[in-house]
């Protein structure tokens, strides 16, 4: 199986490469770093112009070894409501973003974004619909204004410094050698792990999509751009579906809906305040967060 598997994917790889080009396929998400593999639908739609309401519908996911990951998961993303997905190490959290992105399509089920099966959507109108922020984050060597830009690349450059005031980035990129024309170097070296989810976030600002995917930061950022990382979030959440990997108690306290995943499967879901009324897996973890 894995012998016939391997050279379909790799093909499916290069036609990737041959009808979009690579350099377009990774801009997908703002320059996510990860692989897509998967092809357009032959002939995609337009995902409508809604307000994001995403819906799962009895999803079941594997990676390739046939271990299920998502396991029937039927789950509704509120449009314009924060979605907190919570649980031990191992239990589907990324896997969720990922299928989300359509890195992945689920082996059974469907994933809707306004009722229209991601599958059948094109790359351009996911793109469209979707911004990520991710725990890295990918800058190419140009200038800061350029790598904000990226999000929308006929936005001004008022609306570029706009962006970045409300991500709580204009500051210190006011700081740099050059401003907003600083280059940066390979891969953003100079930069903190929290001026670059800064930047990260001045993206999804300038793009306004209205899903927004998260995935939180483990790695301790300093006490001071934790902060300034934690407001610029609240400001860009505010408004949009927002799914996010939380690690932060501050952003389980602020979701509208949680809901712990464990082997692939939400085991609890609510309020912070049903599930802690609830006394189970939740409240465990969030007493234990607490004591942190
Ligand atoms: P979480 O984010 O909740 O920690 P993940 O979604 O990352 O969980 O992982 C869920 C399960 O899927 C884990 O058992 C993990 O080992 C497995 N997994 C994650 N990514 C891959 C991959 N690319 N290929 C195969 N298995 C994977
Ligand atoms: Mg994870």
């Amino acid at each position: 199986f894995l012998m016939a598997y391997e050279p379909a994917k790799r093909l499916m790889r290069m036609r990737v490469t041959i009808e979009h080009g690579m350099a377009g396929v990774r801009m997908m998400f703002e320059l996510l770093d990860k692989p897509i593999t998967l092809l357009e639908a032959e002939n995609p739609v337009e995902l409508p112009d809604g307000p994001g309401h995403v819906k799962f519908d009895k999803v079941g996911f594997s990676y390739t070894d046939g271990k299920s990951i998502i396991r029937d998961m039927t789950l509704d993303f509120p449009a314009g409501k924060t979605t907190a997905l919570v649980g031990p190490s191992g239990g589907g959290k990324s896997t969720i973003l990922n299928l989300i992105l359509r890195l992945y399509d689920p082996q059974e089920g469907t994933i809707q974004i306004d009722g229209v099966d991601i599958k059948t959507a094109s790359f351009a109108s996911l793109r469209e619909k979707i911004s990520y922020v991710g725990q890295d984050t990918f800058l190419f060597s140009n200038t800061v204004a350029e790598n904000i830009r990226i999000a929308r690349p006929d936005a001004t450059d008022e609306e570029v410094v706009e962006a970045a005031r409300v991500a709580h980035a204009d500051e210190f990129i006011r700081d740099l050698p050059n401003g907003y024309e600083t280059k940066i170097g390979e891969n953003g070296a100079f930069l903190s792990g929290g001026q670059r989810q800064r930047l990260a976030i001045a993206r999804a600002v300038l793009k306004e999509a209205p899903i927004l995917v998260l995935d939180e930061a483990t790695s301790a950022l300093d006490a001071n751009s934790e902060a300034l990382v934690k407001s610029a979030l609240e400001r860009v959440t505010e408004g949009r579906t927002t799914i996010v990997v939380a690690h932060r108690l501050s952003t389980v306290i602020h979701a509208d809906q949680i809901c712990y995943l464990e082997d692939g499967r939400v085991v609890e879901r609510g309020t912070r305040d049903e599930l802690l009324a609830k006394g189970e897996k939740f409240k465990d973890l969030y007493e234990m967060q607490l004591l942190d």
